[in-house]
């Protein structure tokens, strides 16, 4: 296990066992000579200077931009960079998967809570939920419906398992009528929810 994976895995939820074990575990880090306290807080300030709205610019940039959007699925990394959105080497791969009218890509981790924290921040805590791991998988299509999301009959429900090596961003549909807007209006449209596929991006 990694410095970067311990700190990858503490949360700001009520001591739990697991976040005093986390904790535990960071202090022998430290202890051992492995991880320093300042690399610690620079990684939670990087984390938490991240938000969705970072994410909505990506997506933004690939509904205007037919070029940009193709990079970005081939390949996310050159892609951000371009946008100045600069993935360290060492973090884990991010793919990016489009919806389309015939398939919905819907995001989990069924293992822990391995999320594409570089362009969302922080997860929500339903998505760390054991109730969401499971059933994401199990019932993807009644997940959604909770979050109010209505897929057609004909449209195929993909479910990808995000690990500690892959991570995965959705890019939502661009929604109808949004034909004049500018990139900047269009990513007010792109939810954080919409980015994890359990919902589509907002209607203007
Ligand atoms: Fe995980």
């Amino acid at each position: 296990m990694t410095a970067t994976h311990v700190v990858d895995h503490i949360h700001d939820e009520p001591m739990s066992e697991v976040a005093l074990r986390s904790l535990a575990i960071e202090a022998l880090l430290q202890e051992k000579g492995l991880l320093t306290a300042d690399e610690v807080r620079r990684q939670v300030n990087l984390m938490d200077g991240r938000t969705p709205a970072d994410g909505a610019r990506v997506v933004a940039r690939a509904w205007v931009d037919e070029g940009f959007k193709a990079r970005l699925l081939a390949d996310s990394r050159s892609a951000l960079a371009e946008m100045g959105i600069e993935i360290p080497a060492d973090t884990p791969h991010l793919a990016v998967v489009e919806n389309t009218e015939d398939v919905h890509n819907l995001v989990v981790c069924t293992l822990c809570s391995c999320y594409p924290r570089m362009l969302l921040g922080r997860p929500p805590d339903w998505y760390k939920s054991l109730a969401y791991r499971a059933r994401a998988v199990s019932d993807p299509r009644g997940v959604m419906a909770e979050f109010g999301t209505e897929l057609a009959d004909g449209v195929q429900v993909t479910v990808l398992d995000s690990t500690a090596d892959m991570r995965y961003l959705v890019l939502p549909r661009r929604p109808a009528g949004t034909e004049g807007m500018s990139e900047e209006e269009l990513a007010s449209l792109v939810s954080r929810d919409s980015m994890i596929g359990v919902t589509d991006a907002l209607s203007p």
